[in-house]
């Protein structure tokens, strides 16, 4: 675009937010996004912020930290939470949208922004950036390999590529309707504080793998019959039919990569498996807060399936990221009861993550020390989520904007969530560095607890949330 000011490079959900706030502050930006010229293995549209794995932003409420980023962006003028807001489909305490109209609504309000740009078109090199012409490297965890290069040759070493898992979607015809039940944990369609990898992550609970977005307060009620998840009930002989074959299945083999690391939110079914029979039961497979209306009594174990899109026809197996072979996939999975006749129509799959060592390459505004004028945003700049991606991508634009207009960037206050992840990408010690979801745990504590607010998790979590709101808010001022 002639006259524009800012480049971006990568139009997912990091790059269109940041473009969404340096157009909206009157600024021009181009965005460069390389699909569908130069397809990745994983995305399979064309589409601008494209979320290529689950439909859910986890927790929409305020006792969860993620849920409290939401709300900072929305208040920010967040351009993906205004299309998830218009997209969502029912998830419970969570967060979901129907995947094709929220991509689309994106694709939508960028294109035809008068000061938006977008070249399709794959960036081989870092441009040439100044603090006059900005540049906001935001490609995702599958940066070309060109680009990537780049990266590595811009921070050393510390560029690191790791694997990450994918959950199956079947279709909800295939289902046995006979056989599941449907049901909100805790029999709250909406209400209870989330579980997300923040909140497992903040209550140092183990086993790591979490529950995405589905509840998970103590014991209050029994699971109702109404609800937003389908709930396939197995008694302890299904379950143990289940996690031997799910032990001996055979695993996909895993090609360009040289080290298995997997993010501890993320862990395929099948490696929580192998640290014990149990640990399924105590992770994504835990019966708590649910009742089969047809025993009365809660099962041995539970798998989730929640509503992958609007016309309700695809549900995914929530937490069940799986690296196996997609044959075995197809005959473990249908030892499940509910699944038995399962059509797939997505096969869970291992994925490549790349991000930098953010605490070494980036100060607190998403731009790179010693670079003027460079930003890095979304899950390549170490952030992890689709939530705290576009939540970088917003900061980043924030930045950029103040630099064109010859002012200094700054962060929010740590007390919001949003400084609060500025500040741990930028000050987590970078020798154990590992990409975040956003927790309470990273924002500044309340001073001076009551006793009350002592034990009462939910309550405090409330009160960091309307402190941070109202320092965004003068912030913001
Ligand atoms: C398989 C997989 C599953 C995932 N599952 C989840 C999940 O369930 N929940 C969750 O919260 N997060 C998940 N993630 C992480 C998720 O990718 C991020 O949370 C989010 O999409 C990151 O947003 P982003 O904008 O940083 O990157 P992306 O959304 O990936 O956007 C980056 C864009 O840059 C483009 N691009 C790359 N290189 C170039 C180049 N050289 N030139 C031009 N364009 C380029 C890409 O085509 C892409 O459109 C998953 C990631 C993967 C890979």
């Amino acid at each position: 675009m002639p006259g524009s000011l800012v480049t971006i490079v990568g139009g997912g959900l990091a790059g269109c937010e940041a473009a969404w706030q340096l157009a909206s502050r009157g600024v021009r930006v181009t965005l460069h996004e390389m699909r569908p010229v130069r397809p990745t293995a994983v995305h399979r549209t064309d589409r601008l912020a494209e979320l290529v794995c689950s439909n859910s932003f986890r927790s929409d409420k305020l006792d969860n930290a993620v849920g409290l980023l939401k709300e900072e962006m929305r208040r920010l003028g967040s351009l993906v939470m205004r299309a998830a807001d218009h997209t969502r489909v029912p998830a419970g305490a969570a967060l979901a949208v129907d995947r094709e109209r929220f991509a689309e609504l994106v694709t939508q309000s960028i294109e035809t922004h008068l000061l938006i740009a977008v070249r399709r078109d794959e960036i081989t090199a870092i441009p040439p950036a100044s603090p006059a012409g900005p540049v906001i490297l935001a490609t995702g965890p599958l940066t070309s390999d060109a680009l990537a290069e780049e990266i590595a040759a811009l921070v050393g070493h510390r560029q690191l590529s790791f694997y990450d898992a994918i959950s199956p979607i079947v279709l909800a015809d295939s289902i046995d309707q006979g056989r599941v039940f449907r049901a909100s944990r805790w029999g709250r369609s909406a209400g209870a504080p989330g579980v997300g990898r923040d909140a497992a992550a903040a209550a140092g609970s183990a086993p790591a793998q979490a529950q995405p977005d589905d509840g998970g307060a103590p014991e209050l009620t029994r699971g109702a019959d109404e609800g937003d998840y389908l709930n396939c009930p197995l008694t302890e002989d299904e379950y143990r039919r289940f996690y031997e074959a799910l032990v001996a299945a055979e695993r996909a083999e895993v090609h360009d990569f040289e080290r298995a690391t997997f993010f501890e939110g993320c862990l395929p079914i099948e490696v929580l498996a192998h640290r014990g029979i149990d640990t399924l039961r105590f992770g994504p497979m835990k019966p708590v807060g649910l009742i089969d209306p047809r025993t009365g009594r809660r099962p041995y174990a539970v798998v989730q399936l929640r509503q992958d899109n609007l016309a309700g026809d695809h549900f995914s197996l929530v937490g069940f990221q799986t690296q196996i072979t997609r044959g075995e996939q197809q005959r473990v999975l249908r030892l499940i009861p509910g699944l038995e006749r399962a059509e797939f129509v997505r096969f869970g799959m291992v994925h490549r993550n790349t991000y930098i060592n953010a605490p070494v390459v980036l100060d607190d505004t998403w731009r790179v020390k010693g670079r003027e004028g460079l930003l890095i945003a979304g899950q390549v700049s170490g952030v992890e989520g689709y939530v705290e991606s576009a939540a970088s991508g917003l900061l980043a634009g924030l930045s950029a904007a103040a630099l064109v207009s010859g002012g200094t960037p700054s962060a929010p206050p740590r007390t919001t969530a949003a400084g609060a992840l500025a500040y741990y990408v930028s000050h987590a010690d970078p020798r154990h560095y590992e990409p975040t979801n956003v927790t309470f745990g990273i924002i500044e504590p309340l001073a001076g607890l009551d006793r009350r607010l002592t034990r009462d998790r939910v309550a405090r979590n409330r009160a960091l949330s309307a402190r941070a709101l109202a320092d965004l808010g003068n912030w913001v001022g």
